[in-house]
């Protein structure tokens, strides 16, 4: 039965994504199809066309990739595993890309974090997303803080910070968040919180936003410990 749940859930979301998703990729199927066009009339520039369609199918790419993270928990694998070790890993492969934008990472963990049951490549997915979304919210750069908290009010939970210093959301959009496609971004996807929501959800963990604007945004998410 809870299998059945879980697939006509899937069935469901799939359904609201559909038109959201046709509506993403015909846009820039469209415009890659004009410039078809146009070249083969052979009066316009070509290199210019050929960048415009390279980002094109660019975009329909990463619309792609995230939408197919919705689709694996299909072949959601649970293991236990150490979050510290985890989270390590993720910041080492942001790290150039932090430095780039004038952004540091900070790591502030307790000492005795319990091991947790997931995922690993979904739950480093959902840090990716959260951190990447923390530089674009810091053009001029600043600090990322992650913090790791085992004691806190629900002891069978251990807490994960995203803690940055951005331009903050508006109430407007926080009401939006988890909405698929939407997006403030110029090459944004509007896809990175409503996949990372889900797989938290498929976790049995919970998410919280606390943001102020021009101040900046903390992502509060709590996990089940395994015993
Ligand atoms: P994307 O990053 O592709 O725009 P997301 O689903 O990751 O899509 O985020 C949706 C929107 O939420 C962003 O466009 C942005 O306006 C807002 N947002 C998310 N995280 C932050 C943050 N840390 N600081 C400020 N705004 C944020
Ligand atoms: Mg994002």
């Amino acid at each position: 039965a809870e299998e059945l749940m879980i697939r006509s859930e899937k069935l469901s979301i799939a359904g609201q994504l559909a038109a959201g998703i046709a509506h993403e990729i015909r846009n820039p199927i469209t415009a890659i199809k004009g410039f078809v066009q146009l070249m083969k009339s052979g009066i316009v520039e070509k290199k210019m066309y050929l960048d415009i369609m390279a980002s094109e199918i660019e975009r329909i790419e990463m619309i792609l990739s995230e939408l197919l993270i919705l689709a694996k928990p299909q072949i959601f694998q649970t293991e236990r595993k150490d979050i510290r070790k985890l989270l390590a890993q993720v910041t080492t492969l942001l790290d150039t890309h932090a430095i780039i934008n004038n952004v540091q990472i900070i790591t502030e963990f307790d000492p005795e974090i319990p091991l947790i049951l997931c995922d690993e490549n979904q739950l480093k997915q959902v840090c990716i997303n959260f951190i990447k979304n923390s530089i674009e919210a810091m053009p001029k750069g600043g600090n990322i803080v992650i913090q790791l908290k085992s004691k806190n009010e629900n002891p069978n939970h251990i807490l994960l910070r995203f803690i940055d210093q951005g331009c903050g959301i508006p109430e407007h959009i926080l009401s939006k968040l988890g909405e698929p496609f939407y997006t403030t971004k110029e090459t944004g996807t509007g896809l990175g919180f409503m996949v990372s929501k889900r797989i938290i959800e498929n976790h049995n963990g919970e998410i919280a936003v606390f943001s102020e604007e021009n101040k900046g945004t903390t992502i509060e998410i709590s996990l089940p410990i395994t015993h």
